[in-house]
């Protein structure tokens, strides 16, 4: 019974995790919580996971799924940087947030922190509030900022905005930390790029294998670190300004997102949605002919080869997929995703590249060139005509070559062999004509497919919704 256990599951996981001195494997940590704490359950074992899966950041991390390594062994010698804010030379103050972020136990109290100057020695840093004017589409207000009074250290340093402060934490846990001013001119620039791009390469791995396609940065920066090649080394630069500065990430807020994303709040604050960068196009690319294979997503055998140049655009492109599927040029937006595989997972995630308006009308990306969205051979974009009906498209890049002279594109080259069905009014009457329209009215109401040449539509289906045929 495990009511009568001496200590309750929770503090058996404390307890084993506080004894952890490096990366342990997961089996190895259940073994020794089952040790203080024996379950006579079916399967214990994944109690304890389930256990041990709430400790996620507060006490552990887990670099590989395998492993539970204690944050504390983690952060122990970690150097970070802190570059110092004009505000926080004005006050001669040292924030909190976001400096510590990531790098602090969760909910810590700043209050109970320890800072320590070069030496190790305590610095008399008193805990502040500092009260700061924030503006914001909601309306201005005020916040109070926790920060440490550090004001006759900073002076004696002559520090200045724009120096960092090296860090290295010297216990996590308990949160002291050690404080080595940097002055801006002898920073080591090469390594600090250096150190950047090995904590960039992290990240956004850790976007890539993330299910969804955003990371919370206080639990990344952990995992991030237990990965570095020498976290304790010359540090790079803090890292929301490092996710900031790099291409293929974003922070919303203390998440990590693709550059794409779009939260509905972003519409509030800023309102443009953020688009792919279009690639600047040669003279060249522009007349460099890409063959696509285009295919209905639930109709793969129905396909058409569609060669297109680079100069074209995605309007283009909308046209002669709506001719050859057979969709209405005035009628429906339609619209173009390209899907990006997610590092070397069999996942992809879908960027929007461009919506068209029917009617020859614009639309979002409508002008956007073929050569500009920077396709490869083999890459793949999602097509939608009618956002209602939702009807998909899958379109491969097969080829991109010369074009041949007098030859107009885009064009159709290609397409399946066609599988043509008979009208089944003329069939009635004992002749074989190939029908051209599907009726959908007759169709729903008898629960199969009514198929019919022109005439047939013409003479007894002439009020009916029907559609061509694609073959
Ligand atoms: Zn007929
Ligand atoms: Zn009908």
């Amino acid at each position: 019974m495990t009511d009568e256990n001496p200590i309750t599951l929770e503090a058996a996981v404390q307890q084993v995790i506080g004894e952890l001195d490096g990366p342990t494997a997961v089996a190895e940590v259940v073994r020794r919580v089952l040790a203080l704490w024996p379950s006579a359950a079916k399967r214990p074992e994944q109690t304890v996971r389930n256990q041990l899966s709430q400790h996620w950041n507060r006490t552990w991390v887990y670099p590989d799924a395998q492993t539970v390594t204690p944050l504390r062994v983690v952060m122990q010698g970690v150097r970070l940087r802190i570059v110092l804010s004009r505000l926080e030379i004005k006050h001669g103050a040292l924030f909190f947030e976001p400096n510590f972020r990531g790098f602090a136990r969760l909910q810590a109290d700043p209050a109970s922190f320890t800072l320590l100057d070069a030496a190790g020695q305590p610095l008399p840093a008193r805990p502040v509030k500092i009260k700061i004017e924030h503006k914001s589409p909601f309306g201005d207000y005020t916040f109070e900022a926790a920060a440490w009074d550090v004001a006759p250290w900073l002076k004696g340093l002559k520090a200045r905005d724009g120096d960092s402060l090296l860090v290295t934490i010297e216990d996590w846990e308990t949160g002291r930390y050690r404080l080595e001013h940097e002055p801006a001119a002898k920073r080591r620039l090469d390594e600090v790029d250096r150190a950047n791009r090995e904590l960039a390469d992290l990240l956004f791995g850790a976007l890539e294998r993330a299910h969804s396609e955003s990371i919370s940065g206080v639990e990344a920066i952990p995992k991030a670190y237990a990965r570095m090649a020498d976290p304790r080394g010359y540090p790079g630069d803090p890292w929301m300004k490092v996710v900031a500065q790099d291409s293929r990430m974003k922070l919303f807020g203390d998440d990590i997102r693709y550059p794409e994303s779009y939260a509905p709040i972003e519409r509030i604050l800023d309102g443009a949605r953020p688009r792919p960068k279009a690639l600047s196009v040669s003279a060249g690319q522009r007349q460099q002919v890409y063959r696509f294979k285009a295919a209905f997503k639930h109709r793969p055998g129905l396909w058409r080869c569609i060669e297109i140049q680079g100069g074209q655009t995605l309007k283009d492109l909308d046209g002669v997929m709506r001719g050859a599927f057979g969709h209405d040029f005035s009628d429906h937006m339609s619209g173009f995703w390209r899907k990006l595989r997610r590092g070397d997972s069999k996942r992809f995630r879908e960027v929007e590249i461009g919506t068209i308006a029917p009617f020859g009308g614009e639309g979002e990306g409508a002008n956007t060139r073929i050569a500009s969205i920077g396709l490869a051979v083999g890459d793949e974009l999602k097509y939608v005509y009618d956002f209602g009906d939702w009807i998909e498209h899958t379109i491969t890049l097969e080829a991109i070559g010369e074009p041949e002279q007098g030859v107009e594109y885009p064009r159709v080259v290609a397409q399946n062999k066609p599988n043509y069905q008979d009208c089944e009014r003329c069939k009635a009457q004992g002749r074989q004509t190939r029908a051209i329209w599907v009726c959908h009215h007759c169709s729903s109401e008898q629960g199969r497919a009514v198929l019919l040449c022109q005439d047939c539509l013409f003479a007894e289906h002439e009020e009916h919704y029907a559609d061509e045929i694609v073959y």
